[in-house]
């Protein structure tokens, strides 16, 4: 049997419509609405996509949404006072800077820079330490998002043997905190694990965040596994497309790589994961379109904890 396919759109618009009713309910019960600012260097043309989505959607929930953008050429004091000039505005929750940053930028200072109460992508050392330690925190909003997926699904991950393919600050490495966390068994690899299909092969729950498009293939995957595939890669190689998809996907695909150039792929061979898997996350339409909705939820939850939790305990210590 085909593996069931586990679509991210019904999930992140039940978050958003969840995070609409707490933004209104923040607003008529303590005449609060929460603002998020987003800062983006430089002309990506993936992170304007990101950001553009990012700012839009806090609209339509009522959030406040900031966006700075900044020239490439913009210097690492000069984006340094930015940040310090946010943290230090008192009606900005959540303050966002998207990655990646021109290379002459130091990104793990100005990461470090950010309010980690107002570091609504988790990526802060005093969150990740807060996160690995089971605290109470802002989470980072991929990870968060497929355990969403997961919960929802009512996939069951405690007592599962999670496998995680990928290390990363972003990705990788929090996905397997918060399993960890949800009693899940948990196995991180990476580029020098040996044998990787021997240990792929016994996961309940695959998650691969690899950024190698269709790398985790049939020999990767147990039957009756519940894979999720965090990837996004453009892939424009017909040969490429058409192992990966088979029947009226393929012609979508290949339509697509003719009229656009190219097409999304995530980091699982989408045809084997079909054939052997119970449940699949698709690309696009996946883990990708919760990464918004939890960044939304992140926002009101940083100014929930700013605004109203710590000012009722009255010190800094409850922070
Ligand atoms: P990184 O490049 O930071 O990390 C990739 C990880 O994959 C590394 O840990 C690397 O190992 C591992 N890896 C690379 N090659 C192999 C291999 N042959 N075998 C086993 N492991 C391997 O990527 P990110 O975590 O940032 O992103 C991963 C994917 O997720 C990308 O496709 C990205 O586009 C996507 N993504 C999607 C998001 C969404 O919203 N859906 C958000 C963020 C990312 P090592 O550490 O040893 O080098």
């Amino acid at each position: 049997m085909p593996a069931t396919i586990l679509s991210g759109k019904p999930i992140a618009e039940a978050i958003k419509t969840e995070v609409e009713s707490e933004v209104t309910a923040l607003e008529i019960e303590h005449g609060i609405r929460p603002c998020l600012t987003v800062v983006r260097v430089g002309s990506d043309p993936a992170s304007e996509v990101y950001v553009t989505s990012k700012v839009r959607t806090a609209a339509e929930l009522g959030i406040i949404s900031q966006h700075h953008h900044l020239p490439a050429e913009t210097s690492h004091e000069d984006l340094l006072r930015l940040v310090n000039e946010l943290n230090a505005d008192n009606n900005i929750d959540g303050i966002l800077v998207q990655l990646p940053l021109p290379k002459h930028i130091n990104e793990r200072e100005i990461i470090e820079a950010i309010d980690p109460t107002k570091d609504v992508d988790g990526f802060h050392p005093v969150n990740v330490g807060k996160l690995s330690l089971g605290y109470p925190s802002l989470i980072p909003c991929t990870p968060a998002g497929v355990i969403e997926i997961l919960k929802r699904t009512g996939i069951e991950i405690a007592g599962k043997h999670a496998v995680i393919v990928g290390r990363s600050n972003i990705v990788g490495k929090p996905m397997a905190a918060i399993l960890l966390q949800e009693n899940a068994t948990v196995t991180i690899c990476h580029s020098r694990t040996a044998d990787l299909p021997s240990i792929t092969r016994q996961a309940d729950i695959l998650v691969a965040a690899i950024g190698r498009a269709g790398f985790v293939c049939g020999e990767h995957i147990r039957d009756g596994a519940t894979v999720v595939d965090v990837g996004i890669n453009r892939v424009s190689d017909i040969e490429a497309v058409s192992r990966f998809f088979n029947g009226d996907e393929l012609a979508k695909r290949l339509q697509a790589v003719e009229t656009r150039g190219s097409t999304l792929v995530g980091d699982v061979n989408p045809k084997d994961a079909m054939a052997k898997a119970a449940y699949f996350t698709p690309v696009p339409g996946g883990v990708g379109l919760l990464t918004v909705a939890m960044l939304m939820k992140n926002t009101v939850k940083a100014a929930k904890t700013r605004r109203i939790e710590w000012p009722q305990k009255g010190s800094k210590s409850a922070k």
